[in-house]
């Protein structure tokens, strides 16, 4: 059968979002395909439909029982003929399945990965007449990322074992976790690729520097009284009194975190999905599977890890294409725990040189000088003509020559031996003689005092400009002490200059929070 009859009849839509309809045609024709689209942007619909288009049983492999079911309840109502084999079925429904499949009726099987362990399921899909494998959250075989899933590996054994096509979807889009992808699933062999939609117009962006988190977090909620909200926090604690702080203003608001009791969280889910004008306090915990659409804000108490868990959390607000807003805080204690956390992991160097790299283009986003939905959408690899709204196109920064307060920030660096933090480096060129000062002679060096033109706010929006733009990195091995990196050299010798935002430099003098 078409494409379009089947998506206007089975699916009730009218017409293709951006990418589908090559997607559905590559996947319907039998060719190997990995497509990355973003949260939201009708994934499911790329397999389900060729599946209807093709003969035989798509099996498709997801790693997220709730995910499935929903699946399998929207096409059974949609008059498909679909199961799951999951651990959360009752015998009743396992029975079903078995009989739609030994009747020849099943269309789409749906299997979580760990299935695929027994030998006897291997068996069984040899059996039944499979003509694609389909698989959601392809970058679950990624054993970098935090999703991952062992059982996963054994899809590309599946896959030559069958001899079928594959079709993989993700909405991970960074080069290196497509390089596993094509590894793991594809053995290496290119498969069809589409990376499409990227771009949420409807998405309003903007960051803030962090000055009273919890009232910039509070004023944030409070413009938005009565609208389902997500706020993502660094850690567990920080959940739970943020959440009591936004219910003391009179929002109704809960915590989520990985270390709740599941039948908790489940009740939070629940809740969110039910309520209008809930707010979630969490953790990234609180993530894969919320599938409510008109969730109106997303904002960030702490900087995300990443561009890339930046872009997949704020990409859950405004799924049904209304106007949703985000606000993401970040200062220099963030950037320092970020680095840490990539610093003190156990990846492999060439890893957390990479996770270094994706952090840096977070921060470059952060500190951008100019609109934020293209800086964001080129580091994906698509480029967009127009902003749908960000707080930089809003309002333009007011930018300045920094060159001459960022030399002397690195000179007094240099010369102090690279071993302090921004606090003393920021005693030091504003001339302050503190005791730390003193101790060290500090006071004798060339650079002290030649910043007296800048407050103290003033500096401190510099250096955490500078770290922002990996100017300077937190030196693993001496708590807090700042590093120059190799960026940095040509604007010491005077070969290149830095521009900077003022507009952030006066907020970070005054102490009123900074609110849009
Ligand atoms: P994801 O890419 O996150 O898996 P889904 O497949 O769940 O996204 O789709 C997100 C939403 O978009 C669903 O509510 C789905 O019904 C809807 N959708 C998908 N394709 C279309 C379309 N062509 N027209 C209108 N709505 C669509
Ligand atoms: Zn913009």
């Amino acid at each position: 059968m078409r494409a379009e009859p089947l998506l206007r009849e089975v699916f009730g839509f009218d017409s293709f979002r951006p990418g589908q309809a090559e997607i559905v045609e590559a996947v319907a024709q039998g060719e190997n395909t990995l497509a990355i689209m973003p949260t939201g942007g009708g994934k499911s619909l790329c397999f389900q439909l060729p599946a209807l288009m093709r003969d035989g049983v798509t099996v498709v492999i997801s790693p997220l029982i709730a995910l499935m079911r929903d699946q399998v309840r929207g096409l059974k109502e949609a008059g498909v003929e679909a199961g799951a084999l999951t651990s959360g079925n009752t015998e009743e429904e396992t029975a079903e399945v078995w009989s739609a499949i030994e009747d020849g009726r099943l269309r789409l099987l749906y299997m979580a990965p760990e299935r695929l362990a027994s030998g006897g399921a291997q068996a069984m899909l040899r059996r039944i007449g499979v003509s694609l494998i389909a698989v959601d959250e392809a970058h679950c075989v990624s054993q970098w990322g935090h999703d991952f899933r062992p059982d996963y590996l054994r899809i590309g054994e599946l896959r030559r074992d069958l001899g079928v096509p594959l079709a993989a979807f993700t909405a991970t889009a960074d080069a290196e976790t497509r390089e596993e992808i094509v590894a793991k699933l594809f053995d290496g062999e290119r498969p069809r690729e589409f990376l499409r939609g990227f771009d949420r117009p409807n998405i309003h962006l903007a960051f803030a520097v962090k000055d009273q988190p919890r009232r910039q977090i509070l004023a944030f909620a409070e413009g938005r009284r009565g609208q389902s909200g997500i706020v993502y926090c660094g850690t567990r604690a920080k959940t739970e009194t943020l959440a009591q702080a936004l219910r003391e203003q009179g929002h109704s608001a809960c915590h989520y975190h990985g270390g709740m009791d599941p039948d908790d969280r489940r009740a939070v889910e629940g809740r969110f999905a039910r309520e209008d004008g809930l707010i979630v306090v969490a953790t990234i915990a609180f993530g894969m599977g919320i599938d409510k659409p008109d969730i109106r804000w997303v904002a960030h108490a702490d900087l995300p890890k990443s561009i890339e868990s930046y872009y997949q959390e704020i990409g859950r607000a405004g799924r049904d294409g209304a106007a949703a807003e985000t606000l993401t805080l970040f200062g220099p204690d963030d950037i320092r725990f970020r680095r840490s956390q990539i610093d003190e992991g156990l990846a492999p160097p060439e890893r957390k040189a990479a996770d270094h790299g994706r952090l840096n283009a977070l921060l470059g986003l952060a500190e951008a000088l100019e609109c934020r939905r293209k800086s964001l959408l080129s580091y994906f690899g698509e480029e967009v003509e127009t902003c749908g709204g960000c707080d930089l196109c809003d309002k333009p920064p007011e930018l300045f020559d920094a060159t001459t307060p960022v030399r002397m920030a690195l000179s007094a660096a240099l010369r102090t031996g690279e071993s302090f933090g921004a606090g003393h480096l920021i005693d030091i060129v504003m001339g302050n003689e503190t005791e730390k000062v003193r101790q060290r002679g500090h006071e004798q060096l060339p650079t002290f005092g030649v910043g007296k033109d800048l407050s103290k706010g003033e500096w401190q929006a510099v250096f955490r400009q500078m770290m922002g733009r990996d100017l300077m990195r937190p030196d693993p091995e001496r708590h807090g002490a700042l590093r120059m990196t190799g960026r940095a050299r040509p604007i010491l010798k005077g070969e290149e200059s830095v521009t900077l935002r003022r507009d952030t430099i006066r907020v970070a003098k005054s102490d009123r929070p900074v609110v849009r």
